[in-house]
């Protein structure tokens, strides 16, 4: 299904590459794990890192309930999300074409306050399995009083976009006869070897989900 496109999702600047289906968004929401809210509460704007999960046509956000952005976003002001994977650099013949191969998603919306539990506990479950899957089933789960401490919120996917290059550098015609490198240097997010917590008794093998992690 196709999302809608309205004035502000829109795209002004090459539209052939932006997507509207909601296949190509979800999969780089579903790639990424990390997104910037902004929003602008009596005119000043922030724009906040942090953590997010989909599940179905939601993108759940959570953290403390003294956080400022939570608060915020709970009294149902206007937000944009936004999430970005960078796929490479573009080097071109002229330092006006260089560019960057990525995917990146802007969400348009309100967020609403999960205050139902099953619901609450179902996204942060989300939030947990799409960073490290694996791990919940571990871990302990949340008391009812971290429950009170942690606000979830929900992000309801309507007014989308995504937007995506890929390819070789574009160069002006004239430049291609130049004697210089140009392509494409492939960038990617790696994890490393884990490091065991200093506190970790003997004995506690490190999990596959922490030793082969990928994205
Ligand atoms: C990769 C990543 C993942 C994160 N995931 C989560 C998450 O899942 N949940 C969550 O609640 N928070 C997360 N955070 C922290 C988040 O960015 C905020 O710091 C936090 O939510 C508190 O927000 P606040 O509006 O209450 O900040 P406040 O403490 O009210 O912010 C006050 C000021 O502190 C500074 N500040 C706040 N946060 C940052 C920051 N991240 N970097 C630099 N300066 C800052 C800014 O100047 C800001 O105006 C994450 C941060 C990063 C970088």
């Amino acid at each position: 299904m196709t999302l809608i496109q309205t004035d502000r999702t829109k795209l002004k600047r090459l539209p052939k590459r932006g997507h509207f289906d909601r296949e190509t968004v979800y999969g780089i929401l579903d790639e990424g794990f990390i997104c910037h809210v902004g929003f602008a509460p009596e005119g000043r704007p922030f724009v906040i890192p942090t953590g997010y999960a989909r599940v179905g046509d939601k993108l759940y956000i959570h953290g403390s309930q003294a956080s400022r952005m939570l608060r915020t976003l709970s009294g149902g002001v206007d937000a944009c999300v936004t999430v970005t994977i960078i796929d490479g650099l573009v080097l071109a013949r002229s330092a006006f074409h260089h560019s960057m191969n990525y995917r990146s998603v802007i969400i348009f919306g309100r967020a609403t306050i999960v205050e139902e539990r099953e619901e609450k506990m179902k996204a942060l479950l989300a939030l947990s399995e799409h960073i490290i899957r694996g791990r919940w089933a571990e871990v302990r789960e949340p008391t009812e009083n971290e429950m009170i401490l942690t606000t979830v919120l929900s992000v309801p996917l309507i007014e989308a976009s995504a937007k995506i290059r890929t390819g070789p550098p574009l160069d002006d015609e004239e430049d291609y006869a130049m004697n210089v490198w140009a392509g494409v240097i492939p960038l990617k997010l790696e994890a490393g070897e884990p490091i065991k917590d200093p506190r970790l008794p003997d004995g506690i093998e490190v999990p596959d989900y922490a030793r082969y992690y990928s994205r």
